[in-house]
């Protein structure tokens, strides 16, 4: 009933030369043709992969865009209709990093997440807990609360339009990996809470994870029955690892 979706985002890494060889790589992989596949490099390179990718299942994401739809005096901004100008159908919003290092709140997370649609992008929301808040339990609140901001302002159906990731912030780019089980207790908590609203719409939102996907560990999270793949950040930066990990899903 819910496709797969395997997404790698390339944070703020990359240049022309690497980039080249990164997608010469992606497309020397065997996609699987039931998973959703997308990249989110860094908004300069969405036209060299926009070239390279012609032909390719892979599909562009932006990493993320600015909080309205209309052209406007946004300075350094990219807005979601420029990424889908340049050839885009997804958009990260409410990433943990521009939550934690650039002040990004829910609020505008999700105006981000309006202006996504608006201009036609799918946005993937992104949700999680940080070590402290794991620790004291917090997770269910905490996540509660970052969806709650998007469910606010449109309900599961709007919600359902995107992606939601969950992502506990301790384990981006740590090397610690949600165990399967863990990371299941989560989507299963968020698909809960969002079947108490709208049962049939929750049983079709696309919830994936993020934090340390590898090839070495992808299949055993993509086994979890409510998990639906993953957001990959640093192992996305290899092809050869990235396909290993599309495949499993
Ligand atoms: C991410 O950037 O969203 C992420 C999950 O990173 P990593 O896979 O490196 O933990």
């Amino acid at each position: 009933m819910r496709r797969p979706l395997v997404a790698g985002n390339w944070k703020m890494y990359g240049t022309r030369q690497s980039v080249d060889e990164l997608l010469s790589g992606l497309n020397e992989q065997q996609w699987p043709e039931e998973v959703d596949l997308l990249v989110a490099p860094p908004a300069l390179y969405i036209q060299q992969c926009h070239q390279m990718l012609e032909g390719s299942p892979l599909r562009l994401a932006g990493q993320s865009c600015a909080f309205q739809a209309e052209p406007g005096a946004l300075t350094g901004e990219i807005s979601p209709a420029q990424l889908r100008d340049a050839g885009c159908e997804f958009v990260l919003v409410g990433h943990s990093e521009r939550r934690s290092l650039l002040g990004e709140t829910d609020e505008v997370i999700c105006r981000k997440f309006a202006a996504a649609l608006a201009s036609g992008l799918r946005p993937i929301l992104c949700v999680g807990e940080t070590r402290e808040q794991y620790d004291s339990g917090e997770t269910a609140d905490v996540v509660g609360r970052q969806l709650q901001a998007v469910l606010d302002t449109f309900g599961v159906g709007g919600l359902s339009q995107g992606v939601v990731a969950y992502e506990p912030v301790w384990a981006i780019g740590t090397g610690l990996t949600a165990t399967p089980e863990q990371a299941q207790d989560v989507h299963a908590m968020i698909r809960a809470r969002l079947a108490v609203l709208d049962d049939e719409q929750a049983r079709c939102v696309q919830i994936v994870y993020g934090g340390s996907v590898k090839a070495d560990n992808a299949q055993a999270l993509f086994d979890m029955p409510d998990i639906d793949g993953g957001l990959v950040g640093g192992a996305s930066l290899n092809a050869d690892e990235f396909g290993a990990i599309a495949r499993a899903a």
